[in-house]
């Protein structure tokens, strides 16, 4: 059977351990990627600050570059006479505007004269028509006047003068063009001091760098800013840097763009993938483990959970057994709601059960009970439990609401449904069922004692011939005091010789009115329960085993007292319990030799019950009886129902008519016809006839027209003492000189 985790042990496992594993490893992972996330972020922020930083290293390092390349012309006597004394454009071409251009990279050169007039200019490299300046003028003209205040101070001179003041020069940002530049003025000056002129009407150098595509390649080269440009509007895109770019006046004059560098994205992407794959890797290999872990578990789960439904379950039937049927007991006497509801326990018992395993095997009587158990909980309630209390033993715990009627109800159904045929190894079988019923009172609280009377009133059941149910009742009780009683009494009267005695009672040949001999009766005398019968003391003795040292004490005496008067058949009882035992027969002989009687003189009553329980060892025993010449005779006859038929199956010598037929001799013809047609059927099979309990003339010629063979009843004879059939068994033996008529 594939164990199915129930689901409160589902739910416990998920809370207990499936929960806490996925919270620990939700909570790693969203801690490990928050780290991540954070920690390559910072990375990124990082890097951007410090591209920022050179960003603006790199301007402050253009504008300081300008004015220190002018310095190397603008301080030049060559360039003062070149253009201020004898101007030569060629000159000044060569030295200053291209080799500007070549050696720093500048884009225009402009020399304006005292009166800010170009005489020359530059453009990439090439001399271009001074109208050009025109179009920067605007722009460059304050950097222009700016530097000439300057100059008017006197700033030449103190830079002339050492000191370490720096060469006049105005350098700063502006837009030209919609793009921002850097734009450099120095006055043209020779180093040597010789040539000069008036304070403010120098010469002037004007250079501009362009911040265009250009400039910005060798940023991206010189400084590793990828993708660097310069705009005049701000990107919007989040993959670009831009840093501001300010003029002089502190207004934007455009921006410097670059695809910052994202280390710590990099990293993201690289290290997040293998981590991702990491965690679901042991994600995967956790839940792996979970599964064993829950495997195993429920595998012991289902091993405490087998185990228990095996200590509260009959393994055959998978019924409740004793121990649950016990607590499911208690715990309806506890929930049961009178006077709405009534509880009844049923105790029930098979019938010929006994015999279906012995004869067919255990394989058999196991499939029986199976099929028992599954007719029984067909007609069982929710409510109730059935178990299956020991071998052929079940109990039902029923509820009702009508009470006892319902409680009958059931087992009436339950006696049907067992009566039915039984399909067992390709045979038919029939058993029966008795059943104990105890209606459950507010009075009853023991719950050893309920059961104790469901037992009495399935003992009362089983006695009443079986196949029935019985409601137990208090007197039931006082006849198992009763029975208890004799039991104990009997007990000791077997220990001592002085209570129990053996009567006979002779038996007559019918048609000579001779003795033919005399059957056994055990009698018991107890000082306390005065004399006991032995239909009431003789059942207590088969339950309790008793039997067998009663049976014997009777055969003993019968056996001894056959061995003294050969020829006289002396008819010994022999319960059902007795010929069971498989030792019984090898028992008699050893009697038969140590007494010295006549096997042919004795005479084995037995009942129908014994063919009924046992047929193949009462038919066994009997052969072997009649093997040794033992005289089989069958006693009671009439009153089991089946009597006719074992009489051909089963080898008896004789049948014993029941007193109930032989007492109705005197009223009706029907009686007549029913004992006439058992002598009939005996003598057929060649079978003696005795008729028991006659008790008057009537009876007797009845009898006699009949045909029976032999007579036994008061009318004849009481059962009588020992010494009184011996001195009648002396006087048969005497001679008689003609027969007597009966
Ligand atoms: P049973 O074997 O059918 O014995 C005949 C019973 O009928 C005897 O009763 C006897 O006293 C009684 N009886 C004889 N003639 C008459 C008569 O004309 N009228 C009436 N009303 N009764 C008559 P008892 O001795 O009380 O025994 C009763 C039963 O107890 C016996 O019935 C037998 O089944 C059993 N029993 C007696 N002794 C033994 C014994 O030693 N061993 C066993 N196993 N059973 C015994
Ligand atoms: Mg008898
Ligand atoms: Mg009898």
């Amino acid at each position: 059977m594939p164990f199915k985790a129930s689901f409160p042990e589902r739910w416990r496992f998920q809370a207990s351990v499936l929960a806490p594993v996925v919270f620990s490893l939700l909570v790693t992972a969203a801690t490990v990627s928050t780290f991540l996330l954070w920690s390559t972020a910072d990375l990124d922020d990082r890097t951007l600050r410090h591209e920022y930083e050179l960003a603006e290293h790199i301007l402050a390092e253009k504008l300081a570059a300008l004015p220190h390349d002018q310095l190397s012309v603008a301080n030049w006597d060559d360039a003062f006479e070149k253009t201020a004394l004898q101007f030569d454009p060629d000159w000044v071409h060569k030295n200053i505007g291209r080799w500007m251009h070549a050696y720093f990279g500048h884009d225009r050169t402009f020399v304006l004269d005292e009166a800010d007039q170009p005489i020359y200019a530059m453009n990439n490299g090439h001399r271009v028509d001074v109208v050009q300046y025109r179009a920067d003028e605007a722009t460059l003209r304050p950097l222009v006047l700016r530097l000439r205040t300057r100059l008017r101070e006197g700033e030449l001179v103190a830079y002339a003068g050492g000191a370490g003041n720096a060469f006049p020069n105005v350098t700063g940002i502006t837009r030209l063009g919609g793009l921002p530049v850097i734009v450099s003025v120095s006055p043209l000056a020779g180093e040597s001091g010789r040539l000069t002129r008036a304070h403010g009407e120098e010469f002037l150098l004007v250079s501009v760098n362009d911040l265009d595509a250009a400039f910005a390649k060798d940023l991206a080269r010189d400084y590793l800013l990828e993708d660097a440009s310069f705009s005049r509007l701000p990107s919007f895109s989040t993959h670009r840097a831009q840093y501001p770019i300010l003029d002089m006046d502190g207004r934007i004059a455009g921006f410097l763009e670059w695809t910052p560098n994202r280390p710590g994205a990099t990293m993201l992407t690289r290290t997040g993938l293998a981590l991702a794959g990491g965690f679901v890797f042991s994600a995967i290999l956790v839940f792996l483990l979970l599964y064993r872990l829950w495997r195993s578990s429920s595998a012991l789960e289902q091993g405490r959970v087998e185990a228990q439904h095996q200590a509260n379950h009959d393994i055959l039937t998978g019924l409740a057994n004793r121990a649950r049927f016990d607590e499911m007991l208690g715990r309806a006497m506890i929930a049961r709601r009178p006077p709405t509801e009534g509880i009844a326990l049923l105790m029930l018992d098979l019938d010929r059960f006994k015999q279906v395993n012995d004869t067919l095997g255990h394989q058999s009587g196991d499939d029986l009970i199976r099929t028992v158990a599954q007719r029984l909980s067909n007609l069982t309630g929710t409510r109730d439990t059935l178990a299956r209390l020991g071998g052929d033993e079940f109990g039902v715990i029923h509820h009702a609401r009508r009470g006892l009627a319902d409680h009958l109800r059931l087992a009436e159904k339950m006696i049907d449904a067992i009566g039915k045929p039984f399909e067992i190894m390709g045979s038919e079988v029939f058993v029966g069922v008795s059943i104990g019923v105890v209606v459950i009172g507010e009075s009853d609280t023991d719950r050893r004692d309920i059961a104790r009377k469901a037992d009495i009133a399935l003992y009362e059941a089983k006695s009443a011939g079986r196949n029935r149910a019985v409601v137990y009742e208090e007197t039931m009780d006082e006849l198992l005091q009763n029975r208890r009683a004799i039991e104990a009494e009997l007990r000791e009267a077997l220990r001592r010789t002085d209570q129990l005695s053996v009567a006979f009672q002779p038996l007559f040949d019918l048609k000579t009115g001779r003795i033919t001999g005399a059957e056994a009766l055990v009698r018991w005398t107890n000082p306390q329960l005065g004399k006991v019968s032995p239909v009431q003391f003789v059942p207590v003795a088969e339950g309790t085993g008793l039997i067998e040292p009663l049976g014997e004490f009777v055969l003993r005496t019968a056996c001894a007292m056959g061995a003294r008067f050969p020829g006289m058949r002396i008819a010994v009882n022999i319960s059902p319990v007795q010929l069971r035992n498989p030792r019984f027969a090898e028992r008699l002989f050893d009697l038969l030799i140590e007494t010295g009687m006549q096997p042919t003189d004795l005479e084995v009553e037995i009942t129908e019950g014994i063919l009924l329980d046992d047929e193949d060892v009462a038919a066994g025993s009997l052969r072997t009886f009649r093997g040794a010449g033992i005289r089989v005779a069958l006693d009671d006859f009439g009153t089991g129902y089946s009597s006719l038929n074992y009489l051909k199956r089963y080898p008896v010598d004789c049948i014993k008519i029941d007193r109930s037929f032989v007492s109705q001799l005197d009223d009706t013809g029907s009686s007549i016809a029913i004992v006439q047609a058992m002598v009939t059927l005996a003598h057929a099979l060649d079978i003696e006839v005795t008729a028991e309990g006659v008790e008057t003339e009537q009876q007797r010629s009845v009898l006699t027209r009949l045909n029976c063979n032999t007579l036994q009843g008061y009318l004849l004879s009481p059962p009588m003492t020992q010494p009184e059939i011996e001195s009648l068994f002396q006087r048969a033996y005497a001679p008689q000189p003609e027969p007597a008529p009966v």
